[in-house]
């Protein structure tokens, strides 16, 4: 096993960690940034950006997330992606007497710190409903833009009435022929833009007040069982692909046991995007952020590497006076 003795972990290379992994360099601490995935984070499967600050003309996610690797690059910081941390426990002295917060352990390494920035992001929402396990890659997406392309020409429903849903039901209608949303309510909670778009976009047909009760087909998806709230009926409706986009969970288990979470399972954090336990802070969409967006993310990340720093001087003082 491979041994690493630093002062940080960041844990999740999205845009939050790459700019905690930014921040961390400028103020000299000795770290390593992992992900279990390729450097880049959710972004990855945006299909285009509007909103973050700076890029007039719409950049991919997976532009951005590749400029924010090469940015870090330039700063000689290099991802430990493909890695997976599998627990992190709280430690005392080490055998050379030096004493670390935590470990963390995973694939053939054990990485000794004093302080780590939680930024695993989010993971997508399931409906739970029948048929969806067995049909998940057979005509069960999360992602229109990796699986967008396959349904030219088709018919689709996204699920959900959120940013994500809105965006990615205009993003599908540039292949397929007909996009259904399949909302539980009557009004949209996405963005006024992106209603407006969508309202306006001919091949995009709004199902209000239904629910997907169950997936059905042979080898495939063919159809969805779909009920009508207000009517309280239900009716079974032919698919070729269903693109679930009903909210986000926070990947906040390698932590349950050492922070205290919302209801939710988000990280609770204070402004320095501290948690609960000393030395470990969260950033991005695992804590309890008010807004899910990549420059909130960014910033989260600048703030937990700061508060980082001053946590990492303080402790090393206290130290050296103990
Ligand atoms: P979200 O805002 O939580 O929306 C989830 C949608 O799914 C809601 O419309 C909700 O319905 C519906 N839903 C939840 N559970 C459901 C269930 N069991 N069955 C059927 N429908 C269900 O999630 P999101 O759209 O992924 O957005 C997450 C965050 O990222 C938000 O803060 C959003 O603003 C942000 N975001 C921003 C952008 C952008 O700025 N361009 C793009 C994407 C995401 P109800 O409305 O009835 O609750």
């Amino acid at each position: 096993m491979q041994v690493i003795k630093t002062d940080l972990v960041i844990i999740g290379a999205g845009p939050g960690g790459l700019s905690a992994a930014l921040y961390a360099k400028r103020a000299g601490l000795d770290f390593e940034i992992v992900d279990k995935n390729m450097a880049g984070g959710q972004i990855i499967n945006t299909d285009s950006i509007e909103n973050y600050p700076g890029f007039k003309e719409n950049i991919s996610g997976y532009e951005l997330a590749r400029n924010l690797v090469e940015h870090c690059r330039k700063f000689d910081i290099s991802v430990l992606d493909y890695f997976a941390i599998d627990s992190i426990g709280k430690t005392g002295k080490t055998e050379d007497g030096k004493s670390f917060g935590f470990k963390c352990e995973g694939d053939e390494r054990l990485i000794r710190t004093n302080a780590i920035i939680i930024a695993t992001g989010a993971s997508p929402d399931r409906l739970n409903v029948e048929g969806e396990d067995e049909f998940i890659g057979r005509g069960i997406s999360f992602c229109g833009t990796c699986d967008g392309i396959l349904y030219r020409d088709k018919e689709v429903a996204v699920v959900g009435g959120g940013d994500t849903a809105i965006e990615e039901a205009i993003f599908l209608a540039k292949f397929a022929k007909k996009v259904y949303v399949v909302h539980r309510r009557n009004e949209l909670r996405a963005a006024q833009i992106l209603k407006d778009r969508a309202f306006n976009n001919k091949k995009i047909e709004f199902l209000w007040c239904c629910m997907i009760e169950k997936f059905l087909g042979k080898d495939k998806l063919e159809r969805i069982l779909l009920r009508n709230k207000n009517e309280d009926k239900t009716y079974e409706m032919e698919i070729d692909g269903v693109f679930e986009y009903i909210g986000w969970k926070p990947n906040s288990g390698l932590v349950k046991d050492l922070v205290k979470l919302d209801k939710r399972g988000s990280i609770i954090t204070n402004f320095k995007m501290e948690s609960s336990m000393p030395g470990i802070f969260a950033i991005g969409d695992v804590r309890n952020t008010p807004l899910r967006q990549v420059v909130t993310a960014v910033a989260d990340g600048a703030i937990a590497a700061v508060y980082t720093d001053r946590y990492l001087y303080s402790l090393e003082h206290e130290e050296s006076k103990g």
